[in-house]
């Protein structure tokens, strides 16, 4: 049967393979601009500096200095340095930090993004954009902030290191497990949201025996593109907020807790979504929360979130922030229930 829908994509222009970072000054030029203010974290410098010197007069100035979770203040000092080289448009050379802070700079002056990404958390085909502000992180969804093009080159992200494409490729299997039972589904953010899994799954033990694997590396791509256009198509749930909750208040790393929270989050959800939940069950066997569990454990990736700093009694408040503000979930947010799910989340236990 097919449910009610509502079809609503988000146009960005997506150029994929390997070499497509050589088409970084055309797609300036096609967007009609000239001068691209670059941005990077300041660990990928030396990469923006390569790339100044590769599109040659369209880089007018690099900003290096993008962070996790787009603090103000840096967006502020880029803006700046946006004025100063009389920029008319930013590159966006990382990860979600490196594509959050052009976003934050779009957001303001409304100029156009491309978007060079290098991980796979899914942020450059999303038009939302989370930033910081005296401790508090605050959301925005908006066309605006939407990158307006993406250029997905494998070859760039053969230097991401094992245990990081892990997570990230995790990150983004999340995107897509959650659209998978989202509200607003439709047939296609389904459709994206499986094929996005799948490739994923294929992907990543590949780059973890080889991470020069270059037709891994672009499996790994090509499936986070998929996961992020779901995520910035359709309604997120208990797993997103659990980690915004933890990354916000307990300063979690992004990924990881992603990469922890999955198996969990899917478990807690599994009843009330099993139909949707189905194709998570047919890639990964066993129920869907303990295959993903096993899949991440399979591939290495982190499983208990006391490894990252959370202490036990941390949960108590960990509980009370993320049932506090009613959001849709496919089953009910139980308290009690909550508090078990972080308490096996904290301490590595394999959800049933
Ligand atoms: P990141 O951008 O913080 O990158 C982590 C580190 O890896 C950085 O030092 C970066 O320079 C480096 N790095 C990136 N690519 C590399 C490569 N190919 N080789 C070597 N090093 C590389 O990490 P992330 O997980 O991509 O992004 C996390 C941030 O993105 C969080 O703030 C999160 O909230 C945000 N995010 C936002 C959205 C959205 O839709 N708004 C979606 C996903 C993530």
């Amino acid at each position: 049967m097919i449910r009610s829908f509502c079809y609503d994509v988000n146009p960005s222009r997506i150029v994929f393979g390997r070499g497509a970072v050589t088409h970084v000054a055309d797609e300036i030029a096609r967007l009609g601009r000239k001068r691209a203010l670059i941005l990077a974290t300041p660990f990928q410098k030396i990469e923006a500096a390569r790339l100044a010197e590769q599109i040659g007069m369209a880089a007018a100035g690099i900003f290096a200095g993008a962070v996790m979770h787009t603090p103000v203040g840096v967006t502020k000092d880029a803006l700046a340095a946006f004025i100063n080289c009389d920029a008319d448009c930013v590159v966006s050379f990382g990860g979600g930090s490196t594509i959050g802070l052009g976003k934050a700079i779009a957001w303001r002056n409304d100029v156009p993004q491309v978007v060079v990404a290098t991980t796979y958390a899914g942020s450059e085909v999303t038009p939302i954009l989370g930033e910081t502000e005296d401790g508090l992180k605050t959301t925005k969804r908006d066309r605006r902030i939407l990158p307006e093009t993406v250029i997905y080159d494998p070859e760039l992200t053969i230097g991401l290191p094992i245990a990081m494409s892990v997570v990230s490729g995790l990150n983004a299997m999340a995107h897509a497990v959650e659209a998978l039972y989202a509200q607003d589904r439709n047939p296609i953010s389904s459709l994206q949201a499986i094929e996005g899994i799948r490739a994923l799954k294929i992907a990543l033990p590949r780059i973890v025996e080889s991470p020069t694997d270059i037709d891994a590396r672009s499996c790994a791509l090509y499936g986070s593109w998929l996961c992020g256009t779901v995520l910035g198509t359709v309604g997120m749930a208990l797993h997103h907020k659990l980690c915004h909750t933890l990354g916000g208040s307990f300063d979690l790393p992004h990924a990881e807790t992603h990469a922890v929270i999955l198996p969990h989050s899917v478990a807690y959800n599994a009843k009330a979504s099993a139909e949707e939940l189905a194709p998570v069950v047919e890639l990964f066997g066993s129920s869907a929360g303990g295959g993903l569990y096993d899949f991440a454990v399979s591939i290495g990736a982190p499983s208990a979130l006391k490894d990252f700093g959370l202490t036990e009694t941390d949960l108590e408040q960990a509980t009370d922030l993320a049932v506090q503000n009613p959001y849709w979930n496919p089953r009910p947010i139980e308290r009690s229930a909550i508090r078990m799910l972080l308490q096996n989340a904290w301490a590595g236990i394999r959800p049933q």
